[in-house]
Protein backbone atom coordinates (compact mmCIF):
# COMPACT_ATOMS: atom_id res chain seq x y z
CA UNK A 1 0.00 0.00 0.00
CA UNK A 2 1.77 3.09 -1.31
CA UNK A 3 -1.06 5.32 0.21
CA UNK A 4 -3.89 5.28 2.00
CA UNK A 5 -7.09 5.71 0.42
CA UNK A 6 -9.85 8.27 2.58
CA UNK A 7 -13.14 8.52 2.20
CA UNK A 8 -15.06 11.03 3.12
CA UNK A 9 -16.77 9.24 6.42
CA UNK A 10 -13.56 9.10 7.68
CA UNK A 11 -13.34 12.58 8.67
CA UNK A 12 -14.42 13.38 12.56
CA UNK A 13 -13.91 16.82 12.07
CA UNK A 14 -14.91 19.29 9.51
CA UNK A 15 -11.89 18.22 6.97
CA UNK A 16 -8.24 17.45 8.27
CA UNK A 17 -9.03 14.84 10.90
CA UNK A 18 -9.11 11.19 9.67
CA UNK A 19 -9.66 8.05 11.80
CA UNK A 20 -9.04 4.88 10.49
CA UNK A 21 -9.97 1.35 11.70
CA UNK A 22 -10.14 -1.94 9.80
CA UNK A 23 -7.80 -2.91 7.13
CA UNK A 24 -5.99 0.20 6.88
CA UNK A 25 -5.34 0.71 10.32
CA UNK A 26 -4.02 -2.45 10.70
CA UNK A 27 -2.04 -2.08 7.75
CA UNK A 28 -0.68 1.03 9.29
CA UNK A 29 0.27 -0.69 12.37
CA UNK A 30 1.77 -4.46 11.91
CA UNK A 31 3.48 -3.54 7.95
CA UNK A 32 4.37 0.27 8.39
CA UNK A 33 4.94 0.17 12.25
CA UNK A 34 3.01 3.24 12.64
CA UNK A 35 4.50 5.11 15.80
CA UNK A 36 2.35 8.70 17.08
CA UNK A 37 4.33 11.74 14.53
CA UNK A 38 4.86 9.36 12.04
CA UNK A 39 3.63 10.76 8.38
CA UNK A 40 2.29 8.63 5.03
CA UNK A 41 1.04 9.18 1.93
CA UNK A 42 -2.43 9.89 1.60
CA UNK A 43 -5.43 10.91 -0.34
CA UNK A 44 -9.13 11.33 -0.71
CA UNK A 45 -11.42 9.05 -2.75
CA UNK A 46 -11.93 11.07 -6.16
CA UNK A 47 -9.83 14.10 -5.17
CA UNK A 48 -6.08 15.03 -3.70
CA UNK A 49 -2.86 13.26 -2.54
CA UNK A 50 -0.98 14.66 0.09
CA UNK A 51 0.02 13.75 4.06
CA UNK A 52 -0.94 11.93 6.91
CA UNK A 53 0.20 12.55 10.44
CA UNK A 54 -0.23 9.93 13.03
CA UNK A 55 -1.74 11.92 15.87
CA UNK A 56 -3.33 8.73 18.35
CA UNK A 57 -2.93 5.24 17.99
CA UNK A 58 -4.97 2.73 19.46
CA UNK A 59 -5.74 -0.77 19.52
CA UNK A 60 -8.10 -1.07 17.24
CA UNK A 61 -8.24 2.60 15.35
CA UNK A 62 -5.31 5.37 15.08
CA UNK A 63 -6.27 9.05 14.02
CA UNK A 64 -4.28 11.43 11.54
CA UNK A 65 -4.33 14.92 10.70
CA UNK A 66 -4.05 15.28 6.80
CA UNK A 67 -2.93 17.59 4.34
CA UNK A 68 -3.99 17.19 0.73
CA UNK A 69 -2.42 19.72 -1.57
CA UNK A 70 -1.42 17.60 -4.96
CA UNK A 71 -3.89 16.24 -7.81
CA UNK A 72 -4.02 12.23 -8.80
CA UNK A 73 -2.19 11.42 -11.60
CA UNK A 74 -2.95 11.70 -15.53
CA UNK A 75 -5.58 8.68 -15.82
CA UNK A 76 -4.61 6.80 -19.11
CA UNK A 77 -7.22 7.54 -22.18
CA UNK A 78 -8.22 4.18 -22.53
CA UNK A 79 -11.58 2.41 -22.33
CA UNK A 80 -11.10 -1.55 -21.59
CA UNK A 81 -13.67 -3.95 -23.13
CA UNK A 82 -13.03 -7.04 -21.23
CA UNK A 83 -15.08 -10.46 -21.77
CA UNK A 84 -15.74 -11.68 -18.24
CA UNK A 85 -13.16 -14.12 -17.26
CA UNK A 86 -13.26 -16.60 -14.46
CA UNK A 87 -13.73 -14.54 -10.96
CA UNK A 88 -10.08 -15.49 -9.57
CA UNK A 89 -8.52 -13.84 -12.82
CA UNK A 90 -11.00 -11.08 -12.64
CA UNK A 91 -9.68 -9.72 -9.46
CA UNK A 92 -6.14 -9.90 -10.48
CA UNK A 93 -7.02 -7.79 -13.77
CA UNK A 94 -9.11 -5.28 -12.00
CA UNK A 95 -6.52 -4.20 -9.35
CA UNK A 96 -4.09 -4.41 -12.28
CA UNK A 97 -5.60 -2.27 -14.31
CA UNK A 98 -6.69 -0.09 -11.79
CA UNK A 99 -2.92 0.53 -10.78
CA UNK A 100 -2.24 1.40 -14.60
CA UNK A 101 -4.55 4.20 -14.76
CA UNK A 102 -7.96 3.08 -16.26
CA UNK A 103 -10.91 4.18 -15.50
CA UNK A 104 -13.67 2.90 -17.53
CA UNK A 105 -13.75 -0.53 -17.86
CA UNK A 106 -16.88 -2.83 -19.56
CA UNK A 107 -17.11 -6.80 -18.08
CA UNK A 108 -19.48 -8.23 -21.12
CA UNK A 109 -20.39 -11.86 -22.18
CA UNK A 110 -18.94 -13.72 -25.33
CA UNK A 111 -19.62 -17.13 -26.23
CA UNK A 112 -16.72 -18.88 -24.47
CA UNK A 113 -17.67 -17.29 -21.23
CA UNK A 114 -19.11 -19.10 -18.98
CA UNK A 115 -22.28 -18.22 -18.02
CA UNK A 116 -22.04 -19.36 -14.14
CA UNK A 117 -19.10 -16.24 -14.11
CA UNK A 118 -21.98 -13.75 -13.83
CA UNK A 119 -23.33 -15.04 -10.81
CA UNK A 120 -20.24 -15.02 -9.12
CA UNK A 121 -19.70 -12.83 -5.70
CA UNK A 122 -16.94 -11.42 -6.94
CA UNK A 123 -19.26 -9.13 -9.56
CA UNK A 124 -20.89 -7.70 -6.53
CA UNK A 125 -20.51 -3.79 -6.26
CA UNK A 126 -18.59 -3.91 -3.05
CA UNK A 127 -16.53 -7.10 -4.06
CA UNK A 128 -15.13 -5.22 -7.29
CA UNK A 129 -14.52 -1.79 -5.66
CA UNK A 130 -11.90 -3.55 -2.92
CA UNK A 131 -9.93 -4.87 -5.89
CA UNK A 132 -9.83 -1.52 -7.47
CA UNK A 133 -9.28 0.33 -4.37
CA UNK A 134 -6.12 -1.78 -4.04
CA UNK A 135 -5.29 -0.87 -7.42
CA UNK A 136 -5.20 2.50 -6.21
CA UNK A 137 -3.02 1.95 -3.35
CA UNK A 138 -0.46 0.52 -4.93
CA UNK A 139 -0.40 3.34 -7.93
CA UNK A 140 -0.88 5.98 -5.93
CA UNK A 141 -4.11 7.28 -7.24
CA UNK A 142 -7.35 8.47 -6.03
CA UNK A 143 -9.71 8.09 -9.20
CA UNK A 144 -12.05 5.50 -8.82
CA UNK A 145 -12.52 3.56 -11.83
CA UNK A 146 -16.15 2.63 -13.24
CA UNK A 147 -16.80 -0.92 -14.31
CA UNK A 148 -20.04 -1.76 -15.87
CA UNK A 149 -21.68 -5.02 -16.35
CA UNK A 150 -23.05 -6.09 -19.65
CA UNK A 151 -24.48 -9.54 -19.76
CA UNK A 152 -25.57 -9.55 -23.16
CA UNK A 153 -23.15 -10.14 -26.00
CA UNK A 154 -25.52 -8.90 -29.40
CA UNK A 155 -27.27 -5.56 -27.21
CA UNK A 156 -23.84 -4.22 -25.93
CA UNK A 157 -21.97 -4.92 -29.04
CA UNK A 158 -24.68 -3.22 -31.49
CA UNK A 159 -26.84 -0.85 -29.52
CA UNK A 160 -23.64 0.88 -27.21
CA UNK A 161 -20.62 0.04 -28.25
CA UNK A 162 -20.12 1.95 -31.15
CA UNK A 163 -21.16 5.22 -29.00
CA UNK A 164 -18.18 4.17 -26.33
CA UNK A 165 -15.92 3.70 -29.28
CA UNK A 166 -16.88 6.98 -30.87
CA UNK A 167 -13.66 9.65 -31.83
CA UNK A 168 -11.38 6.53 -30.55
CA UNK A 169 -8.96 4.26 -31.76
CA UNK A 170 -10.86 0.99 -31.84
CA UNK A 171 -8.92 -1.91 -31.09
CA UNK A 172 -9.49 -5.67 -30.44
CA UNK A 173 -6.58 -7.95 -29.56
CA UNK A 174 -7.03 -10.86 -31.60
CA UNK A 175 -4.07 -13.59 -31.44
CA UNK A 176 -3.33 -14.53 -35.44
CA UNK A 177 -4.28 -10.97 -36.76
CA UNK A 178 -2.52 -9.45 -39.19
CA UNK A 179 -1.74 -6.24 -37.57
CA UNK A 180 0.42 -5.60 -34.68
CA UNK A 181 -1.13 -3.43 -32.00
CA UNK A 182 0.65 0.12 -32.25
CA UNK A 183 2.68 1.53 -29.60
CA UNK A 184 2.68 5.13 -27.16
CA UNK A 185 -0.82 6.22 -29.11
CA UNK A 186 -1.56 9.54 -28.29
CA UNK A 187 -5.14 9.38 -28.15
CA UNK A 188 -7.91 7.96 -26.39
CA UNK A 189 -8.37 4.40 -27.43
CA UNK A 190 -10.94 1.60 -26.92
CA UNK A 191 -9.52 -1.66 -26.57
CA UNK A 192 -11.62 -5.22 -26.54
CA UNK A 193 -9.92 -8.26 -24.63
CA UNK A 194 -11.35 -11.82 -25.26
CA UNK A 195 -12.21 -14.54 -23.08
CA UNK A 196 -9.77 -16.78 -21.77
CA UNK A 197 -10.99 -19.08 -25.15
CA UNK A 198 -10.70 -16.30 -27.81
CA UNK A 199 -13.39 -14.87 -29.68
CA UNK A 200 -15.20 -16.75 -32.44
CA UNK A 201 -15.16 -15.69 -35.28
CA UNK A 202 -19.01 -14.20 -35.47
CA UNK A 203 -17.98 -12.07 -32.58
CA UNK A 204 -14.21 -10.70 -34.92
CA UNK A 205 -17.02 -10.32 -37.55
CA UNK A 206 -18.95 -8.30 -35.55
CA UNK A 207 -16.43 -5.97 -34.01
CA UNK A 208 -14.39 -5.28 -37.15
CA UNK A 209 -17.71 -4.81 -38.61
CA UNK A 210 -18.21 -1.73 -36.05
CA UNK A 211 -14.77 -0.27 -37.28
CA UNK A 212 -12.51 -2.11 -34.53
CA UNK A 213 -9.32 -3.36 -36.34
CA UNK A 214 -7.96 -7.06 -34.81
CA UNK A 215 -3.89 -6.44 -33.51
CA UNK A 216 -2.28 -8.56 -32.22
CA UNK A 217 1.28 -8.79 -30.02
CA UNK A 218 3.51 -11.65 -31.47
CA UNK A 219 3.02 -15.21 -31.78
CA UNK A 220 2.80 -16.15 -28.45
CA UNK A 221 -0.53 -16.70 -27.03
CA UNK A 222 -0.63 -14.73 -23.30
CA UNK A 223 -3.00 -15.17 -20.66
CA UNK A 224 -5.57 -12.74 -20.23
CA UNK A 225 -4.27 -10.87 -17.26
CA UNK A 226 -0.54 -10.33 -19.01
CA UNK A 227 -2.16 -9.68 -22.17
CA UNK A 228 -4.15 -6.85 -20.41
CA UNK A 229 -0.87 -5.44 -19.17
CA UNK A 230 0.98 -5.88 -22.29
CA UNK A 231 -1.37 -4.28 -24.17
CA UNK A 232 -2.16 -1.26 -22.16
CA UNK A 233 2.22 -0.79 -21.86
CA UNK A 234 2.82 -1.43 -25.00
CA UNK A 235 -0.33 1.38 -26.22
CA UNK A 236 0.89 3.96 -23.71
N1 LIG B 1 -7.03 -19.80 -27.82
C1 LIG B 1 -7.43 -18.41 -27.75
C2 LIG B 1 -7.27 -17.74 -29.11
O1 LIG B 1 -6.46 -18.25 -29.89
O2 LIG B 1 -7.92 -16.71 -29.39
C3 LIG B 1 -6.57 -17.71 -26.73
C4 LIG B 1 -7.25 -16.59 -26.06
S1 LIG B 1 -6.21 -15.63 -25.02
C5 LIG B 1 -5.86 -16.73 -23.72
C6 LIG B 1 -7.37 -14.52 -24.33
C7 LIG B 1 -7.39 -13.15 -24.94
O3 LIG B 1 -6.20 -12.45 -24.62
C8 LIG B 1 -7.50 -13.11 -26.45
O4 LIG B 1 -8.85 -13.22 -26.89
C9 LIG B 1 -6.91 -11.75 -26.76
O5 LIG B 1 -7.85 -10.71 -26.59
C10 LIG B 1 -5.80 -11.62 -25.71
N2 LIG B 1 -4.51 -12.12 -26.21
C11 LIG B 1 -3.73 -13.09 -25.67
N3 LIG B 1 -2.59 -13.23 -26.36
C12 LIG B 1 -2.63 -12.33 -27.38
C13 LIG B 1 -1.76 -12.00 -28.45
N4 LIG B 1 -0.60 -12.61 -28.63
N5 LIG B 1 -2.13 -11.01 -29.29
C14 LIG B 1 -3.32 -10.37 -29.11
N6 LIG B 1 -4.18 -10.65 -28.14
C15 LIG B 1 -3.86 -11.61 -27.26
Amino acid sequence: MNLILLFKDDFIDGGTRVRLSGRRHKHLRDICRASVGDEFCVGLCDGKIGTGRVTALEEDALEMDVALTTAAPATTPVTLVLALPRPIMLKRILLTVSSMGVKRIFLFHSHRVEKSFWKSPALKKANLKEQLILGLEQARDTVLPKVELRPLFKPFVEDELPGVAQKTLSLVAHPRSSGPCPRYVKRPVTLVVGPEGGFIPYEIEKLTGLGFAPVHLGERILRVEAAVSALLSRLF
